[in-house]
């Protein structure tokens, strides 16, 4: 229980809450912060009162680097996140490449494609942030019970969670105007909603084993998958100081038998890994599978993270498509709350999200059909197909891929939109940094080389100020402009579209785009629209 938090509370209490988010892992909890942020009296739930310390997540992408980085963290210069300036390898049990990933490369949104981390340290990290903010409620050693909705709010019954202490006994009711279940895999506000999900009946067991070694452990390459039959085996790192192996549970083996401390030790020691050079921090064995949930907003109910989407770890997407939910939620519930958009906004997130996380569910899954394999000529046969493959395409990694949005609030049929906005380095003030750290987030409209403010009408204008957005015109350093596109990305950007114009939405995604004024002013109608916007000022093209 955090010193916030009603630790003391053994009887029924009543807490008036704007959301309350049931589940403090890091998709709840980065909600938190950012609907927190915004002032919003958050209660977050959570049924242990100390940290989950079992080994998950490791890696993340560029759009969490860059959501991250909303928070001050900064994944390029911090202690405690690493990168490699390597590919992601895939090799046989001769040893040959058989599929290429880049996780080399910067990606457009202006970080590396991958970072990678520790879960229970970035999960500490956030829960610090958390504990800033004056109107976050944290109820911890509480789990959620039962929950009904009327049209005006959800009643969220607590218990103490009678496995933390037996002896205890409590209750709790939240009142709040809406309510958000980042409660994990067995998500209980999933359930009681009773929203069913669609399975694609994908099981693998896997050990996962978190080390960290003595002395600095070179490892070559420093990210890859040993797709042997005999032992499928993933070898990535695991945030500074630390590293993980995690090997397929063979369809003989016994998961608990696996998962005993002298197994760990066996399938290591061919790594040259010891008790002598390293230590065991973490080991579990996990079932990968591949789901998601139907919808994820029913009334005023949501759901986000691993209640509404589970994949296998092999794209490290997990976690990454989570901390999307929570972004996409913060500015549709900020907003909601402060009556500038309808409830329906939300029906957006569920259309768009879930389309997004099919996208890495289906890539996960490929890729674990690759390392999946325990049948030697099975694993023949992948290994001549891959390797034809990759040899078809010159050895050329797969690239990072551009994944939209599925439909919902953004215009379709303009280049780019539902995309992750390109970012570069630009200049205002003497200060050069990223955009993102430069202007900030929010609704923005760029213009290339022209006052975007000129091109929408007042109304609209009036319009893009009451949802605390801005107009933004990118130059040519040295020209009249608000910021100067310092590394010629914007140029080069616009231009392969043939655009003058970008609407950005606050969690970095492109609305729209427009080579005219007029048509800008008619997407950003469109974009307002699909917003449910409730700005009283009337929209005229
Ligand atoms: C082996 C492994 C490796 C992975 N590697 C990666 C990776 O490299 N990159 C990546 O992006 N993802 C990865 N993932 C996925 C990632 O760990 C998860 O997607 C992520 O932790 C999900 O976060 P969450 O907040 O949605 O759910 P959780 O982390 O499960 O948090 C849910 C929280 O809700 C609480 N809760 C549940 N029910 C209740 C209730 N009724 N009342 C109160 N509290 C409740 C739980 O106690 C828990 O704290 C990996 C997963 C595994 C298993």
């Amino acid at each position: 229980m955090s010193a916030k938090g009603s630790s003391g509370i053994a009887t029924s209490a009543l807490h008036d809450a704007d959301v309350a988010i049931v589940g403090a892992g890091p998709v709840g909890t980065l909600l938190a912060i950012l609907l927190g942020r915004q002032g919003k009296r958050v209660t977050l739930v959570e049924r242990w009162t100390t940290a989950y310390d079992r080994p998950r997540a490791v890696t993340y992408d560029h759009e969490i680097a860059r959501i991250l980085a909303t928070l001050g963290i900064d994944s390029e210069n911090d202690p405690a996140i690493e990168f490699h300036d390597e590919l992601y390898f895939w090799k046989n049990a001769a040893g040959e490449d058989i599929q290429i990933v880049d996780w080399q490369s910067q990606s457009a949104s202006g970080w590396r494609v991958r970072y990678w981390f520790n879960q229970p340290d970035l999960e500490a990290r956030l829960s610090r942030i958390v504990d800033t903010l004056p109107s976050v409620t944290q109820i911890r050693g509480f789990e959620a019970v039962d929950l009904e909705q009327d049209a005006d709010g959800v009643d969220l019954r607590l218990r103490r969670n009678p496995i933390e202490d037996a002896q205890a006994q409590g209750h709790q009711l939240i009142r709040a105007k809406y309510v958000v279940g980042s409660d994990g895999a067995g998500s209980f506000v999933r359930e009681t909603l009773k929203i069913p999900s669609h399975d694609k009946g994908y099981f693998f067991d896997w050990l996962i084993l978190d080390m960290i070694p003595h002395n600095e452990m070179v490892i070559s390459p420093a990210q890859w998958q040993l797709c042997d039959p005999s032992r499928p085996t993933t070898i990535v790192p695991g945030g500074p100081g630390r590293r993980r192996w995690e090997f397929m549970v063979l369809p003989h083996e016994n998961a608990e038998e696996i998962a005993k401390e002298e197994s760990a030790w066996t399938l290591l020691a061919p790594w040259g890994v010891t008790p002598e050079s390293a230590v065991l921090e973490r080991s579990a064995v996990y079932r990968f599978q591949a789901r998601w949930a139907e919808t994820w907003n029913v009334g005023r109910c949501v759901i986000s993270g691993d209640a509404a989407h589970l994949m296998p770890p092999f794209a490290g997407e997990g976690m990454c498509a989570g901390l999307r939910d929570a972004f996409a939620l913060g500015w549709r519930l900020n907003g909601i709350l402060e009556g500038l958009y309808a409830p329906a906004v939300l029906d957006s997130y569920t259309s768009e999200r879930k389309e997004h996380a099919k996208h890495y569910i289906h890539f996960s899954q490929e890729l674990g059909k690759i390392i999946c394999i325990s049948d030697a000529e099975a694993a023949a046969e992948r290994d001549r197909l891959m390797k034809a493959d990759l040899s078809l395409r010159n050895n050329l990694p797969l690239p990072t891929d551009v994944c939209q949005l599925g439909a919902g609030a953004w215009c379709a049929n303009t280049a780019h939109a539902g995309e992750l906005s390109v970012q570069g380095v630009v200049e205002s003030d003497g200060k050069r940094a990223r955009f993102d750290q430069v202007v900030g987030t929010g609704w923005i409209l760029i213009g290339l080389d022209q006052d975007p403010a000129v091109a929408l009408n007042s109304a609209q204008l009036s319009q893009l100020r009451a949802l605390g957005g801005r107009t933004v015109r990118v130059g040519t350093p040295g020209s009249s402009c608000d910021v100067a596109d310092v590394e010629g990305r914007y140029h080069r950007w616009l231009s392969a579209i043939d655009a003058s114009y970008v609407l950005l939405r606050p969690d970095f995604y492109v609305a729209a785009t427009a080579r005219t004024a007029a048509d800008i002013r008619q997407r950003f109608n469109e974009v307002m629209a699909s917003i449910h916007v409730r700005t009283e000022t009337p929209l005229a093209a």
